[in-house]
């Protein structure tokens, strides 16, 4: 069952599914209720991409507290496994380097960023709450810079919007001087970890980082692009964005251990994968 409410996601990423007859879709919001029968809950509720989730920061907050307790809510009546996708900005902007699960972060609980990072820390502290106080069997993920294709291409993170520009021969947009680092994990990759943590041993709680340790700069990242869809597209300066944290880049030893997982898929392999996606949406934008 698959339920969401089109934020930004889109139909057409189910297209595939669609004649499986095992798969049902709900357009359903989750900070309202939801009754219904299941056997594990993976909830990835809430925009990512920083342009849309500042959109509507209250709404972000609402996503990803009154819609975890809703989720628990769920878990705790049908007796459900739930997995938390948590993320890497509950970091913030880190002083520890590479970050690991024990560090508890350096968060602006004000800042324009706040509604996804205070929201996703909240969310964490429900499910060990709801672990605590009744029970629940529950996992935690924290979720670095991950991207591929199905991604949307106004998405508005830094992978999406470089490769777009470069297809359409439009500036590449380095926000501030281009010296920040990110950690970028392939989609197939994270999603291998994902369900390795829902099916892992009881009582194994996490939080664990997910997230490929391979660590670049945004400059890095855009002279990537470039060679590898051989786009003429100029870099250009943008000013720097509020909060933009300077680095990131995770510590996956415990999820070696636990998952006997590591990702796979280097940059310039998942990079090439999202270049061919986005190129074919650019031809037939209804059909990709
Ligand atoms: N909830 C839900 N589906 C369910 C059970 C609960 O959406 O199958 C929601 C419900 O709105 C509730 C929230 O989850 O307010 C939290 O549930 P919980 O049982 O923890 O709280 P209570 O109902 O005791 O306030
Ligand atoms: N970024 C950029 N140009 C863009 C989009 C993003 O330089 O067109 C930078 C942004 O300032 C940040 C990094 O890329 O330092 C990653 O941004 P993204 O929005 O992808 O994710 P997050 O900041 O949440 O890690």
């Amino acid at each position: 069952m698959v339920v969401d409410n089109y934020f930004t996601g889109t139909k057409k990423n189910l297209e595939h599914l669609i004649s499986n007859s095992k798969l049902e879709v709900m357009r359903h919001d989750i900070t309202f209720p939801l009754y219904v029968e299941v056997g594990q809950i993976y909830n990835l509720a809430c925009p990512a991409s920083p342009v849309h989730y500042q959109f509507d920061p209250v709404q972000t907050t609402k996503t990803n507290v009154h819609g975890a307790i809703n989720m628990l809510g769920l878990a705790k009546r049908t007796r459900a496994r739930i997995l938390q996708a948590s993320t890497s900005e509950v970091y913030g902007d880190p002083e520890v380097h590479p970050q690991p699960e024990e560090y508890w972060g350096r968060v602006n609980p004000v800042g324009i960023r706040s509604c996804y990072d205070e929201g996703k820390r909240c969310a964490e502290t429900l499910f060990f709450d709801y672990q605590r106080q009744h029970q629940l069997d529950i996992k935690v993920v924290r979720i670095f810079n991950t991207y591929g294709p199905r991604m949307h291409p106004n998405d508005g993170r830094v992978v999406s919007n470089f490769i777009m520009q470069a297809l359409e021969g439009k500036d590449i947009t380095i926000y501030g001087d281009g010296q920040q680092t990110r950690s970028f994990c392939y989609v197939d990759d994270l999603i291998d970890a994902m369900v390795r943590m829902m099916n892992s041993e009881e009582g194994f709680t996490g939080p664990v980082n997910l997230g490929n340790p391979g660590e670049f700069t945004m400059l890095q990242l855009a002279e990537t692009v470039l060679r590898l869809s051989g786009s003429k597209s100029k870099i250009i300066h943008q000013a720097s964005l509020l909060d933009d944290p300077k680095q990131r880049q995770p510590n996956i030893a415990l999820a070696k251990a636990k998952l006997c997982w590591e990702p796979k898929v280097n940059l310039e392999d998942g990079l090439k994968e999202t270049i061919v996606y986005f190129r074919r949406l650019l031809a037939a934008p209804n059909k990709a």
